[in-house]
């Protein structure tokens, strides 16, 4: 199976309602969608979400990558030849992890096909359903009760709470998030690097007071501050997990060894892809860690390959994956079910993902 041409595409899928965090504010996912056509005419599928914020891809910066570099590297190889066509994508240029994880999905997707078999049991196998957590954006305390109560409602057991914007807000967003949901839904924090180690340790602690019974908070301080993530880590009463921290499985391995988290957030699109991730997840088994998997805000398309690896591996024990249900709509064919937080991994071959419904790409030439 030999890869022939690759087209590339922007696909838009509105949101909900807004999702903001203490980075950002988005109204609509707009990412670039990869097709990767083979002589055997088979399709693999890949998305990449502009996340500049975060990972500094921004869509012109990901087509370019994607251009310059990636396609070249692999037009007219062998998809069988998988793990040396994977590396030669890693190595085809430096960071643009976003463009090199739309590319990697699509070579998983195509090597399952080839050899009939679901990617993820293709690389573990561990189960086919996996639950999802869904994230209540950072707002005022009682428009966070709101949306908290509305997930709850839909039948979520588990927020992610964004907190960081005005930080002197922070425990009683939560306090009035608890009091909402009771005490038997599980609440982890995300502050988005927003805070001070010592901020962070002061507003920890506050909340605990407060009996919030936080599961984690997730990247309480700069991402660059590693020494700052473990002293938070060694002195919280909650547990760390590093998201901005850990782009590479080299980051991965650092912040395993100096226990500068208790956990870490695998993102495709942070680790290029699940050639990557899946050292991560080798990383954490070997230090005895476990794992999150979370997404930016994507469509299904790159949210399913996550999904394939989650299902892949029992190391990775917290699941992420909410950006197919922030969307208003979902235009991609075949792939994982997402039915609010149960998540059903499609047991077709490669990734199972068939196109996306008319009118949603733009192919971009
Ligand atoms: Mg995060």
């Amino acid at each position: 199976m030999k890869i022939r041409k690759v087209r590339l595409y922007t696909m838009e899928v509105p949101l909900r309602v807004p999702f903001k965090t203490a980075l950002r504010r988005v109204d609509s996912v707009r990412d670039v969608v990869v097709e990767v056509d083979t002589d055997t005419g088979e399709k693999g599928w890949g998305e990449a979400p502009p996340t500049g914020v975060i990972t500094g891809d921004t869509t012109g910066a990901i087509v370019g990558a994607l251009r310059d570099h990636l396609i070249p590297a692999i037009l007219g190889e062998e998809v069988e030849n998988l793990e040396p066509l994977l590396q030669k994508v890693q190595r085809a240029v430096v960071h643009n992890s976003s463009a090199k994880a739309a590319v990697d999905m699509a070579l998983y997707d195509l090597y399952g096909q080839r050899f009939q078999i679901p990617v993820y049991r293709m690389l573990g196998g561990a189960r086919s359903r996996i639950e999802t957590d869904i994230t209540i954006s950072v707002n005022s305390p009682e428009e966070m009760a709101e949306d908290a109560r509305t997930a709850v409602a839909r039948g979520y057991d588990t927020l992610k709470v964004k907190v960081g914007v005005d930080p002197s807000l922070d425990t009683r967003r939560l306090l009035a998030v608890r009091k909402a949901v009771g005490e038997d839904v599980r609440i982890r924090i995300d502050a988005n690097q927003a805070w001070t180690p010592k901020q962070a340790l002061r507003i920890l602690s506050d909340m605990e007071q407060e009996n919030l019974h936080l599961e984690l908070v997730e990247q309480p301080v700069p991402a660059a501050d590693l020494a700052g993530l473990k002293y938070v880590t060694e002195n919280s009463p909650v547990p760390v997990l590093a998201d901005e921290a850990v782009f590479s499985p080299q980051d991965a391995v650092r912040i395993f060894q100096k226990h500068a988290a208790d956990m870490v957030n695998i993102k495709l699109m942070k680790c290029g892809g699940l050639y990557n991730a899946l050292q991560i997840v080798s990383a954490a088994k070997v230090y005895g860690c476990e794992c999150m998997i979370g997404c930016m805000l994507e469509a299904k398309i790159s949210v399913n390959a996550a999904v394939e690896l989650a299902c892949a591996t029992d190391t990775i024990t917290r699941i992420d994956l909410d950006g197919p249900v922030l969307c208003r709509e979902d235009p991609v064919l075949g792939g994982a079910v997402f039915a609010e937080k149960d998540i059903q991994v499609c047991d077709d071959p490669g990734m199972g993902i068939r196109g996306v419904e008319e009118g949603y790409l733009k192919e971009l030439r």
